[in-house]
Formats: C-alpha cells, structure tokens, sequence
C-alpha cells in the first residue's frame, strides 16, 4: 500500500488564504542542512542539522488536494540521498494520483526526474525553486548550507527541458537586498528559466530569531543593493507584539518589489504576489491548478468580473465548487465581515458585500504595515 507522511490542513489563517493554492502539505523531514539565517522554522530540535525523518503516516486521499511537499523543510536534504524518503512520496503520488507541489532548493530533485516526469505526463506536479536573489555574496553569507543560485537556476533549466512544470520562489523577499535594477533582471532571468510563473512572499519577522537574523543582514550590508531600504522596511525596533507572517513597512517594502514583477512580466512569466494580491499579473490554471483552492486573488477576479456587488451566499456557491473544508468556509465567512479577507485587493464593501473599486483596500492600521515600539 502506498502512504504518504502526515498531510495537514493548511489553510487556517488570512496569510494562507492570501497566498495559496494548495489544500495540505506536509514533510519528509525535521531540520534542515541548508540554515538560512531568515528561516521561520527555526526551533531545537528543528533546524540546523539535526535532519531526521518527521514520521507518521496516513493513507493518501484524493480529497487532500494539491499538497505542498515542502512548506517547512525542504525535501531535499543530503540525508535523502540515502534515505530516499521524498522519492516513496512522489511514488506514491504517482500511484495514488496526488497532485503535488514541490518546492526545493535541492539539487537532488534532479535524481527523481523519472518519477516527475511520470507525474508531469499526468499533470500531477509542479516543482517549485526556491531563490531570494542571484548574489552569491550574500547566500554565500546568509543560506551558507543551501546550493549557489546558479545552481538553481540550472535545477529549473533541467526540470523544463525535461517537461516538467517549473516555477520559481522569491522567498523570502528582503526589500534592499538587490538594486531595483538587478531585481528586475532577476525577474527576467528567472522567468526565462521556468517560462511559467513566479511566487514572491515577504519576509516574515518572527521574535525568536530577529536579533540574530539582524546581525546577518549587518554582516553583508555592503553587499546589499541599498541597506537603507532594509532599515526602513523592517525597523529593528519591530514591535512582536502582534505575530503577523508579514509584518514590515508597507510604504517602504512595495516600491522594492515591483521591480520583480516588472522583470518578471518582461521575460514572459506571470508573477504572483503572495502578499499584495493587486500585483499579481495572472492566474494559475492547468495542470496541477486543476486541484487549487482559490487565492485572494481569484476571489477578487471573480467578484470584479460580475459588475455588480457579490453577497456572501453568491460567492459561498461558487466557492463550494472548490470543496473547502467546513472548518476554511468558516474562517473565510469571519474574514469576509471582518473585510480582512479583501486587503491587498481593488475591491470595496459595500452592504455587507464586494464589489470592483478603482481604490486599493487598505484601511489606515491593517496588518501589512508594522507596528513600531513607542518611544520610552
Ligand atoms: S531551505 Fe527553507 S527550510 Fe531549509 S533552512 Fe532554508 S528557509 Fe529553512
């Protein structure tokens, strides 16, 4: 019987809901080899090299949905070399027609391309590359375990040649760490090499880890295209008070992003903002996205395409015919009269409904822009 490691549901907060597209994800492994100095899921026991198997198991289920194979730890661990326990996964995604999104920075995906190609024949996969910029300066300094970025980029070039759907990650997205200029030429290059689509998430600021993480960004400052727009976009006096996923100067962290989009655009790639839905250029459709759950960004088309306001039962309909979960239903009804759910988006409230604005909606205090400590 083919089994997968535990799924779980991912959805449970506006910052996945915001972002994506898949249902479940799950790991392969606890701890990661790479040790990115930005890593979220730093933890004892759950980071650096103390990589062991993250264990359990449950039977594969169509009904999961696309699965994220990745979203904590990359799959691709030197250990799998050995313990080739991402390729069981993707055997059994095959067998059990799962479709699978897999997000690396491993070279070792590379070893699987028979699997994935068997996968991609059937529209089961999307490999996804993980990338912050193309200065090895920098990941030499902050991702000292991970592959160089011309290395990625030739994981992505290989994975495309080979027919399988590839895409590109800018995540995290650090403000300042490239010049506009070379962002955008970051934008193009990447989207020359995939030829699909480019996902970019915000740094997230977590407390655990920030002083340490600053002290890195210290370390390579001279390297970075302008230090100053870091500073302003993450203040180092960030007030943790609230945990948000996103938390940064807004003002400060947009205009040092759209050049990624613009880059993106140029070389032929549809650019997808996890964060700022409204700089999102298309969206995912085919393949694996036979299987997605709508983003923000597809609800806002939808509701934009119908000219008039859209009440919530209109939109519960056509939302049903993605198969949430009980449990996602709720929280997007709580976040649809909240008006949180629509931040980011050209859409207004109006009546208790949405409907298409010229306007971006942001109220003057929303979870996009950081709190600062207040001055003692
Ligand atoms: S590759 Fe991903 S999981 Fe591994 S250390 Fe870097 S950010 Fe964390």
């Amino acid at each position: 019987m083919h089994r997968l490691p535990s799924t779980f549901e991912f959805q449970t907060s506006v910052e996945t809901i915001r972002a994506h597209h898949w249902r479940s994800y799950t790991d392969t492994y606890k701890g990661c080899e790479f040790e990115c100095q930005y890593c979220l899921y730093k933890g004892p026991g759950e980071y650096g090299r103390h990589v062991r198997p993250s264990g359990g198991s449950v039977p594969a289920r169509r009904d999961l949905g696309i699965v994220d194979l990745g979203t904590t730890t990359d799959p691709y661990q030197p250990i799998e070399a050995e313990q080739k326990l991402t390729r069981t996964i993707l055997e059994a995604a095959a067998a059990t027609e799962i479709p699978l999104f897999v997000l690396t920075r491993g070279t070792l995906v590379l070893r699987d391309l028979d699997i994935l190609r068997d996968l991609s024949a059937a529209g089961l996969v999307e490999v996804c590359v993980s990338i912050i910029t193309l200065n090895e300066a920098i990941t030499s300094r902050i991702e000292p375990g991970a592959p160089s970025p011309t290395e990625r980029l030739r994981v992505a070039e290989q994975l495309a040649a080979n027919d399988i759907p590839v895409a590109f990650h800018v995540a995290p997205l650090i403000p300042g760490l490239d010049t506009p200029e070379n962002l955008a030429a970051m934008g193009k290059r990447l989207a020359e090499a995939c030829g699909s689509h480019i996902y970019s998430a915000m740094l997230g600021a977590r407390k655990p880890y920030w002083a340490v993480f600053y002290q890195g960004m210290d370390a390579i400052a001279e390297h970075c295209g302008s230090f100053e727009t870091f500073e302003k976009a993450y203040p180092r006096d960030l007030d943790f008070s609230r945990v948000a996923a996103d938390t940064c100067d807004f003002e400060h962290a947009l205009p040092a992003l759209t050049p990624l989009r613009d880059g993106a655009r140029a070389g032929g790639a549809t650019y997808v903002s996890e964060n700022y839905p409204f700089l999102t250029t298309g969206p995912q459709t085919g393949g694996i996205y036979r299987w997605k759950l709508p983003t923000v960004y597809d609800m806002a088309c939808w509701i934009g395409e119908r000219g008039t306001v859209a009440e919530w039962p209109d939109f519960l309909a056509w939302y049903r015919g993605f198969a949430p979960s009980d449990g996602l239903i709720e929280l997007v009804r709580s976040l649809w009269d909240s008006g949180e759910l629509f931040l980011g988006t050209r859409l207004a409230k109006q009546n208790g409904g949405y409907v298409a604005s010229e306007e971006l909606l942001l109220p003057a205090h929303h979870t996009l822009v950081a709190k600062r400590a207040p001055v003692a």
